[in-house]
């Protein structure tokens, strides 16, 4: 049993995971770091404990600020929510190694998935097709040289550990892998302590598709795919579910890949498999796992009805796998635009600030995850995400026209939003069609001029 659950995260996903704890009759406790302690989740949990200055490395990333957290506070399981220390093996091992639940895989399963490179050895094994690109970490230049011959330009460094959108870099050609390999470790040594990249073909026009599971450490079931193309800087900024790019044989064999690949492995925890899907071929190609909740799991929620949270939850505390496939139904279409505090008249430099004015959208088929509230203050150290605004609804169309009108009904003075480039994209034609690929946006931002609020308010 996990009876006090400790919440080593912040903003709107340790909220999340507090309403989650609550509803199971688990007494959650919120981990924060001293830039956080008047937020929402703090608040709203039983207790909560700081651990550090605002700095992350100080705090959220700290193994040993959050392991005394939890010890001090008699805590029986961590849950990493996302980001953070959600994908670090080491903490999840000295999680169980300090006699507590990690709520998430086993350290050895982070190890095997949460390395990039590792997974695409492991997906080819299971017989998922991966990317075309090195067979494992390059070694030297020779081979990096080598390697870009067999898979051909314009290719892209990776970093193993990376994430986040970051410690990805194009190379068009060898002249440019010579320059960028040396940059690429470097960079992936400083930002993610781990030097070690491979190489992928770059695929010019795909779709980001991604499938989320449940394993229980032998069966795994999947909860269908979401779309995530609409991308800035590699960054999701708008998903759906399901995707309306797939026709039904290839849903299919791409949930039944993610399920051989997830069995293969064991996978136990909630996970989601990304791929790349080519419009033009048909084909998917595996690009990672991430091993942990991710950002836009809600619009699975909607459309299944399944609290994934709850699930993860249920699974750490050893309640075993409570679907079988058949059991888990796909009913109409979701929505989530992430709303972040960047000013888009300033190429999205961050914009956090004091919330003056707070109205959320409501009323049927709207959900919102944020931590924000009427007179908070957004801490500048962390991510940007502010809100995310979910809308469901009977088939794609309805979805969409819903979001028009739940972005109309959201207000926020206090410091600029990325709510109306959302409410501009969701009018787009292209958009509306549902014919985008991953440089969409990028493509598409370079063709607008984002009305600020203000503005918005004196047209309409
Ligand atoms: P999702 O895959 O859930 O959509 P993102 O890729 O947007 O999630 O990442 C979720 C959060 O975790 C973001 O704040 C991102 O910056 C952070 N993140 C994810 N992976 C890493 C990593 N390896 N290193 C640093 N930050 C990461
Ligand atoms: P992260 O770990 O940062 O999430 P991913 O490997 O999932 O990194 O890639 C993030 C995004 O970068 C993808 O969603 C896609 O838009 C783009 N991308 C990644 N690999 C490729 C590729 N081989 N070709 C084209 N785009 C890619
Ligand atoms: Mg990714």
């Amino acid at each position: 049993m996990i009876h006090r659950l400790l919440i080593a995260n912040r903003g709107e996903i340790a909220l999340r995971i507090v309403r989650a704890a609550r509803e199971l009759g688990m007494y959650s406790i919120v981990a924060h770091s001293e830039a956080d302690s008047d937020s929402l989740a703090v608040q709203q949990a039983d207790e909560s404990i700081c651990i550090g200055p605002a700095q992350a490395t100080k705090s959220y990333l700290n193994v040993e600020a959050v392991l005394n957290a939890a010890r001090q506070s008699r805590a029986d399981a961590v849950h990493p929510g996302y980001g953070f220390l959600s994908e670090n093996a080491d903490f999840a091992r000295a999680v169980k190694a300090a006699g507590m639940v990690f709520v998430g895989p086993d350290a050895a399963i982070i190890e095997r998935m949460g390395d990039k490179s590792r997974a695409r050895q492991t997906a080819l094994e299971a017989g998922v097709p991966v990317v075309p690109g090195s067979p494992s970490a390059i070694r030297d230049l020779e081979e990096a040289l080598a390697v870009a011959e067999a898979i051909g330009y314009p290719l892209l460094v990776k970093a193993a550990a990376g994430g986040g959108g970051r410690g990805i870099r194009i190379a068009e050609d060898a002249e440019a892998l010579v320059k960028q390999l040396p940059m690429a470790q470097t960079e992936a040594r400083t930002a993610f302590g781990d030097d070690r990249v491979y190489l992928e073909r770059f695929i010019s026009r795909a779709r980001h598709i991604e499938v989320q599971i449940l394993g229980d450490g032998e069966r795994a079931v999947h909860f269908f795919e979401r779309e995530c193309s609409l991308q800035r800087r590699r960054q999701k900024v708008f998903e759906e579910c399901p995707s309306p790019a797939l026709d039904e044989a290839t849903r299919d064999a791409l949930h039944r890949s993610a399920v051989a690949l997830a069995e293969h492995v064991g996978y136990f925890g909630a996970g989601t498999l990304e791929y790349l899907y080519d419009d033009l071929t048909g084909e998917f190609f595996f690009i990672e796992m991430n091993t942990r909740i991710q950002v836009e799991h809600p619009i699975t929620e909607a459309v299944t009805g399944v609290d994934l949270v709850r699930e993860m939850l249920r699974l750490a505390r050893g309640e075993g796998l409570r679907f079988a496939q058949r059991d888990i139904q796909c009913r109409g279409w979701a929505l989530e635009l992430r709303i972040n505090a960047e000013d888009t008249e300033r190429d999205f430099f961050p914009s956090p600030g004091q919330v003056q004015r707070l109205v959320w959208p409501t009323g049927p088929g709207v959900r919102i995850d944020s931590a924000l509230y009427e007179g908070y203050r957004m801490p500048p150290f962390y991510d940007s995400l502010v809100a995310k605004l979910i809308v469901w609804d009977e088939c794609r169309d309805s979805a969409l026209r819903r979001a028009c009108r739940a972005l109309d009904e959201f207000k926020l003075e206090g410091f600029a939003t990325t709510a109306a480039l959302h409410r501009r994209l969701l009018e787009d034609s292209e958009v509306r069609r549902g014919e985008v690929d991953t440089s969409f946006l990028e493509r598409w931002l370079e063709g607008q001029t984002i009305p600020t609020p203000s503005e918005k308010e004196m047209v309409s």
